[in-house]
């Protein structure tokens, strides 16, 4: 049975990582890997998680099984985490939610269950988008459109041909957006183009689908939540999916959380014991250790402030290093104005050189990023800005 089976290629990201991991060069720098990094090129613990953690090695008593909705605990405070507490679509009862393996987890989950929905519905992605929305969506069987995003001439959003696009949806497609630091572009909408967004989905009959696997990295935990927030005001259903990996630094840990809202509370309790079912024929249940990490955190005012501190030293961190990569770029010798990167959230911006220059970058100086020259942005610090601008000069000299 097995003996026909062809290797598959491996995942590009992966693959470079492991190429970063055998370069012996002292030098070398991964802009490659979709992780927060400190000065140090560290992704260290979060001083909340540990503490969070020492609490719950003491206070642990059992692990038995969860239901497939996770801890009820976890999915009230991860909501007031990204609705805010005093949200309407909360009060009034109206959101279903699970604790997921990971954001990947919330949605392929949302996935499946917009195939339970409907087997004729089609999902709507940015070009271009995170490349494992592709095999998670489309992998459920959902067929998959795309609409315009990012303009690589003009460093910015294509919003007019975003929405001419957005017009040809019919009733009943979903239109998966990014909650905020649009992976890979960095460029986030406006709040004026979030309000138009909403505008054109309630004209529809369009349902938003948001991924928020960044909020807090942005320009804060509120800030970062607007689109979410507003269109689950406006909006009589919607999805949402996020993710601890990046802003409590949970990624091995797996934890997430899959968010449906419905019309009203019976609707969207329905449409909860839908999302249930299809979790218990997947895997069941989530893992419970990140999510009681997190729920520790959230339930305990001074931990919850360390956290927030720390989750705002990682974002002034990403914010000054755009500035000063944009600074070095017009102090150098480089033509062209970089000054977009200064302009985009989260720890991605396309660099917007060729992949001839991003293959140069990595064998003449161990600087690893992938082909788009999507970078992580995160990746930079202040001892290797200059070497990274010089080489970036010398590859542009070599187009
Ligand atoms: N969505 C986007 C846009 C991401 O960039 C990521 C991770 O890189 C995720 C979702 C999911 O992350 P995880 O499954 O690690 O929580």
């Amino acid at each position: 049975m097995f003996e026909g089976l062809k290797a598959l290629p491996q995942d590009p990201i992966l693959s470079l990582m492991l190429k970063y991991q055998q370069d012996d060069n002292p030098a070398k720098l991964d802009l490659g890997i979709g992780v927060y990094k400190d000065e140090l090129g560290n992704t260290p613990i979060m001083q909340a998680v540990h503490t969070a953690e020492q609490q719950l090695l003491q206070s642990e008593t059992t692990k038995s099984y969860i239901a497939p909705a996770g801890s009820p605990l976890y999915n009230q405070r991860i909501r007031e985490l990204v609705f805010g507490a005093d949200h309407p679509v909360l009060r009034d009862n109206r959101v279903a939610s699970a604790q997921t393996p990971g954001g990947c987890g919330a949605l392929r989950m949302a996935a499946e269950f917009i195939r339970g929905c409907s087997t004729s519905s089609s999902v709507w992605v940015s070009t271009p988008t995170w490349a494992n929305h592709i095999p998670l969506l489309g992998g459920a069987g959902l067929p998959l459109k795309e609409y315009p995003y990012y303009d690589y001439e003009n460093k910015s959003i294509q919003f007019q041909a975003m929405l001419d696009t957005l017009e040809q949806a019919v009733a009943g497609d979903f239109v998966l957006l990014h909650g905020c630091c649009h992976n890979p572009s960095g460029a986030d909408l406006n709040r004026e183009q979030w309000l138009a967004v909403a505008e054109l989905c309630a004209r529809k009959g369009l349902i938003p689908f948001v991924d928020m696997a960044y909020q807090g990295l942005g320009s804060g935990l509120d800030e970062d939540a607007f689109g979410v927030r507003m269109l689950a005001e406006k909006m009589p259903e919607m999805l949402i999916a996020t993710s601890c990996s990046k802003n409590f630094g949970l990624y091995r840990e797996r934890t997430g959380t899959l968010f449906i809202v419905g019309a009203n509370g019976e609707q969207a309790a329905n449409a909860g014991s839908q999302l249930f079912s299809k979790i218990r024929s997947h895997y069941s249940m989530p893992p419970s250790h990140g999510a009681a990490i997190v729920e520790t955190i959230l339930g305990d005012q001074p931990l919850n402030q360390m956290w927030q501190t720390e989750l705002q030293g990682m974002r002034q961190r990403i914010l000054g290093l755009r500035e000063s990569l944009v600074r070095h770029i017009a102090a150098s010798e480089i033509d062209g104005d970089f000054s977009f990167i200064e302009q985009q959230f989260g720890m991605f911006s396309f660099l917007g050189i060729t992949p001839q220059q991003v293959e140069l970058l990595r064998t003449r100086y161990s600087i690893y990023m992938i082909d788009s020259s999507r970078m992580n942005v995160a990746g930079l610090n202040a001892q290797r800005m200059d070497y990274f601008v010089a080489a970036l000069a010398d590859v542009l000299k070599s187009s």
